[in-house]
């Protein structure tokens, strides 16, 4: 018998399971399906990179002597569709079953499984490319009344022994060194610049594909500098463990005007398609750090983010959904603000981390949680709207981890999986980490009048509007003390500057319709 045996765009992994222990004569496939990306329009630096790395992938896969087809997109007997043009190849090559490794996103897994009862079999292999499977994060759950990522962790390093001495204790006798973790970017610190990949000619002809058929979409391709190959995403790795990591834990919560990067090892994109294993980019950070290389903050808070927060969103995803994609815990309803598609505001540093997403396809977590969701946050804006937007616009995402990040992380409309409080903050954040208010025509100090920051009112209006909801959680009471110290002047000046503000805020309309840069 002969398999056909599909590796998706975010499978682009050498040693998989279902590669290695194919049988000689089985036929490997890969598909650009327009399907895929139909739903949110792909910032056109995503897709290159996603195509190109795929093609490069059936490449090596061909040197490798597998028998490989690939279908391009515009392929004309194309059926733009996963499923069925797996289905078709299957039949075109005589393959009896088809054999992919679990998908990353729902959709796509409740597909396969609703085909299991096909003529020519679906078969899902386990998806070895976690730290913690899906059922070892269900065994993890269950039983427990509330869920911290803080634990998780914890449970993770010991797991896992990374950062634990040989009585498996954590290294440096500390889980967790957060506290030294939350420095502004000094005026003298230039960070790194991230290593040059010149476009080859398959990434060119990629480009060219890829501008023609998405360039309408939000962002640009010029200056495309992504991995599109194992080798390369190894060099950044390389690149970011000797230049950047030594900084990464002082300035991870730092936000420039001017620098994207900063200290960011800028491999989201490379682990999420498989180009790379968290488990080998873990280790590089943790050798570094046995060499002397790094401080120790530095390993561990970039350690955290692999073992603890990105094998956790990805276990509550697949622990809650399809319901948790429905969830809308403060019954947030607004469009999303229409310059999230151009950059078009004078709030400087809302038009920094949109300009950012627009040229690289990019923005730190900080920008992504404090800036651009915290605002979606105090503004009201609806879970699907601003998920379309994250799930659009950055190199990384893919709904396992987008979805968790964006609706429950920066929305809190999962009732507290992910943050134990809602990120929410006014002005004064921003400019404590950030050099922004200085470049911005309104005045970070005001809360009232015409040139007042607007994520002052925006949050005081956020605390009183969801006053029922959050002022039980006792990490929020502090905030709700002052906000009922107010006097009621006070509060009605606030009130009707956030109304106004909202007033003349332009929504975007639904995707499709709207002017997409
Ligand atoms: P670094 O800051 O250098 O961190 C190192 C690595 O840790 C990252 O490469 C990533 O793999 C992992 N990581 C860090 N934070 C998280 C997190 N909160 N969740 C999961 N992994 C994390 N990350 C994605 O990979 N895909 C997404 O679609 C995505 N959407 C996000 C949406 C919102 C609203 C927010 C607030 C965060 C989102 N993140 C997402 C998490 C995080 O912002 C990115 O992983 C990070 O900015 C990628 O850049 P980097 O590689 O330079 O990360
Ligand atoms: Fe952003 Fe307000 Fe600072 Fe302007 S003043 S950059 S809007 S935080």
């Amino acid at each position: 018998s002969r398999p056909l045996i599909v590796i998706l765009g975010d499978q682009l992994t050498h040693d998989l399971p279902v590669l290695t222990g194919a049988p000689e004569n089985a036929v490997v496939a890969l598909f650009e399906v327009e399907e895929e990306g139909r739903y949110v329009p792909h910032h056109p630096q995503k897709i290159a990179f996603l195509f190109s790395a795929m093609r490069h992938f059936a490449h090596m896969l061909r040197q490798q002597g597998h028998q490989v087809h690939y279908t391009c997109l515009d392929d004309s007997d194309n059926t733009q569709d996963l499923i069925s043009e797996a289905e078709r190849i299957a039949g075109l090559y005589d393959c009896d079953d088809i054999r992919v490794t679990s998908p990353g996103e729902w959709r796509l897994f409740d597909r396969i499984q609703k085909r299991r009862g096909n003529t020519l079999p679906w078969y899902m292999v386990t998806d070895d490319r976690f730290f913690c499977s899906r059922e070892g994060f269900n065994q993890w759950a269950q039983g427990r009344q509330r869920f911290r990522m803080e634990h998780f962790y914890r449970w993770m390093r010991r797991e896992t022994g990374l950062l634990m001495d040989e009585q498996n204790n954590p290294q440096g006798d500390q889980w967790n060194f957060d506290q030294n973790n939350r420095k502004p970017m000094p005026k003298h610190l230039i960070p790194p610049e991230p290593p040059e990949h010149q476009p080859d000619s398959l990434t060119r002809e990629v480009m060219t594909l890829v501008e023609t058929h998405f360039g309408h979409h939000f962002g640009t391709l010029e200056g495309f500098n992504w991995p599109v190959t194992r080798r390369q995403a190894l060099n950044d790795l390389a690149h970011f463990i000797e230049h950047a990591l030594p900084f990464f834990g002082d300035y991870q919560d730092a936000i420039s005007d001017q620098h994207p990067f900063l200290y960011h090892a800028r491999l989201s994109g490379a682990l999420n398609a498989g180009l790379l294993r968290p488990r080998e980019v873990c280790q590089a950070a943790e050798n570094a750090w046995r060499d002397g290389k790094v401080p120790i903050n530095s390993a561990e808070g970039f350690i955290r983010q692999i073992l603890g927060w990105r094998e956790y969103v990805r276990g509550i995803y697949w622990l809650n959904m399809p319901d948790y994609k429905r969830r809308n815990d403060l019954n947030a309803d607004r469009g999303l603000p229409a310059f999230y598609w151009t950059g078009d505001t004078d709030m400087r540093c809302l038009k920094r981390a949109i300009e950012m997403t627009r040229d690289h396809a990019y923005a730190h977590h900080i920008q992504r949680l404090m800036v651009t969701g915290n605002f979606a946050l105090l503004c009201g804006v609806s879970p699907a709207a601003l998920c379309d937007w994250y799930l659009a616009v950055y190199i990384d995402a893919f709904e396992w981890v987008e979805l968790p990040n964006t609706l429950g992380m920066v929305l809190y409309a999962d009732g507290g999986y992910l943050g134990s409080k809602p990120y929410c903050a006014s002005g004064k954040y921003i400019d404590r980490m950030s050099d922004h208010c200085q470049h911005c025509r309104y005045d970070v100090k005001k809360s009232i009048g015409e040139d007042a920051c607007p994520f002052n009112s925006l949050y005081w209006h956020f605390l009183e509007r969801n006053e029922k909801q959050l002022s039980g959680n006792q990490r929020m009471k502090l905030i709700y003390g002052s906000l009922n110290k107010m006097s009621d002047d006070k509060r009605q000046a606030l009130r009707e500057q956030a109304l106004r503000f909202l007033d003349q805020l332009e929504e975007t309309p639904a995707y499709g319709q709207g002017d997409h840069l």
